[in-house]
């Protein structure tokens, strides 16, 4: 099955994938084609970067071309996600007669919505919680939704929005086709799945499947407050559009202010913005109207910019998964790409779980402690203890004394942190002695160059060097 025609697709689905230049279907296309077109449900797991939105919008816009009473609705977790999906529909039924869609997500006027709702669209795209605005409003009917479409369930679940999902299953008919997708299969999916999914075929695509292939992985051992002077050695050194990841909405705003003041073009990407300062941040990147794109893990999902050439890890991500789906946003579509993540010794044990994530069958086991709420605790503890860090406006990254603490406490806390950071430089072999050694100056080029040559995470001297390797 590596030609498109041998689906038995109709001649307009053809002529469209011709026009979008997709010429042989991906492995989860094979897969999962013929599956909706045989009327099954789906429960896959995929990461995006496979192809799986057009190995669901193919076959729906096909079943609905074909009924022209039934409706599809499909879900995903975030607005930007939900535009990339109405974007495909658009292309895939540009030729021919147009199936109308209305794309529903939160921040955006909820009249623009209604009138594209009163227009009868056949596919409906959006967001949970915005969706069930509507139906509580009385302003969709999904009498005739035929097929149900959960995109990165294992996100909507993570974010939230699990009870508003059961809700919008009470509007649905009893008879429909449900595709769910999601990276990962934790328990909390097999019972979602088990609970909706009627028979599901299973649909398994592994990362090495993906489309996206040559990323350079490089690892950084690096102190927190040495991060901001490496980014900008590293930023002077690399071409092309880059894409920071940190951990908070307001730290993003500060840096890409604070890069711009350091000559570089940057803008800022967070929940915190409204929906027109999004679109406008997203298409001007979109668009190369600035390099580099400072966000939270708001864009480690499903973003398609095929011009990110980087990745730069400044925060490691709270949950491991989410660092897969952020270095998943370069080497879009088979070009290559490269990531590089600064690891301080705070971030040690949720780097072990993502270097597990990545190497079950060698790598240590590490202590669960990446459940959200073990982290949210700690995080409340940290906030008692520890003094906070931002980034100042005058040099990058800082440490803020929390003003609840007392000195004494400060010290005790500053103290732990010194042995710590002792316990961490013995565990880690390398870059990070290198830095720990109390130098001012970060690294240097060449000491990031040359130490990005050796291999990547070469288990016997540790995973904490600055190492590369490619996959996918
Ligand atoms: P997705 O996983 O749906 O985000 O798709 C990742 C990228 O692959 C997007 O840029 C798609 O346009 C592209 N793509 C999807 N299917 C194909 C195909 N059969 N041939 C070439 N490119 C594809």
């Amino acid at each position: 099955m590596n030609n498109f025609e041998n689906f038995g697709l109709s001649k307009k689905m053809n002529n469209a994938l011709a026009d979008m230049k997709f010429v042989k279907p991906t492995p989860i296309q094979i897969k999962a084609i013929p599956i909706v077109l045989n009327g099954s449900d789906i429960l896959g797991s995929a990461q995006t970067g496979t192809g799986k939105t057009a190995a669901f919008c193919i076959p729906i816009i096909e079943m609905l071309s074909k009924d022209e009473k039934s409706i599809a609705l499909i879900m995903m977790p975030t607005r930007e996600l939900a535009r990339q999906v109405i974007d495909v529909i658009n292309q895939l039924t540009n030729n021919g007669d147009k199936i109308k869609s209305a794309c529903l997500i939160g921040g955006e006027a909820l009249r623009i919505q209604i009138r594209q709702l009163k227009d009868h669209p056949r596919i409906i795209v959006g967001t949970p919680g915005r969706i069930n605005d509507h139906l509580e409003n009385k302003k969709i009917d999904l009498n005739n939704c035929t097929y149900l479409v959960l995109d990165e369930t294992d996100r909507m679940l993570d974010m939230g929005f699990g009870k508003q999902i059961d809700k919008i299953f009470k509007y649905l008919p009893i008879k429909k086709q449900i595709l769910l997708f999601s990276a990962t299969l934790p328990d909390k999916i097999i019972e979602l799945s088990k609970k909706y999914l009627h028979e599901p075929e299973r649909v398994a695509i592994k990362s090495d499947n993906v489309l996206l292939t040559n990323i350079d992985h490089n690892i950084l051992n690096i102190d927190h407050n040495k991060k901001y002077k490496e980014l900008l050695n590293q930023l002077s050194t690399r071409e092309g559009s880059v894409l920071i990841f940190t951990k908070t909405k307001f730290g993003t705003q500060r840096m890409a202010k604070k890069l711009c003041e350091d000559g570089f073009k940057a803008d800022a990407l967070n929940g915190n913005l409204n929906q027109n300062k999004r679109d406008r941040v997203m298409s001007d990147f979109r668009f190369k109207k600035f390099k580099v794109l400072v966000a939270t893990d708001i864009a480690s999902r499903g973003l398609d910019i095929d011009h990110i050439q980087h990745v730069i890890n400044y925060d490691l991500p709270q949950v491991a998964e989410d660092y897969i789906h952020r270095i998943g946003r370069t080497g879009r579509a088979g070009s290559s790409g490269s990531t590089i993540c600064f690891v301080s010794s705070e971030e040690q044990n949720i780097w072990d779980e993502i270097y597990y994530l990545l190497h079950p069958d060698t790598a240590k086991k590490p202590k669960k402690t990446n459940s959200r709420a073990v982290r949210k605790r700690s995080r409340e503890s940290l906030r008692q203890k520890k003094p906070t860090r931002s980034f100042s406006k005058s040099n990058g990254p800082r440490r803020r004394n929390n003003s609840i603490i007392g000195k004494d406490t400060q010290k005790k806390s500053e103290g732990k942190k010194k042995s710590n950071q002792k316990k961490h430089s013995k565990n880690t072999v390398s870059r990070s002695t290198k830095t720990d050694t109390g130098k001012k100056e970060p690294y240097s080029k060449t000491n990031s160059r040359s130490a990005s040559k050796k291999p990547f995470f070469s288990k016997a001297k540790g995973r904490s060097k600055v190492s590369r390797h490619s996959s996918r």
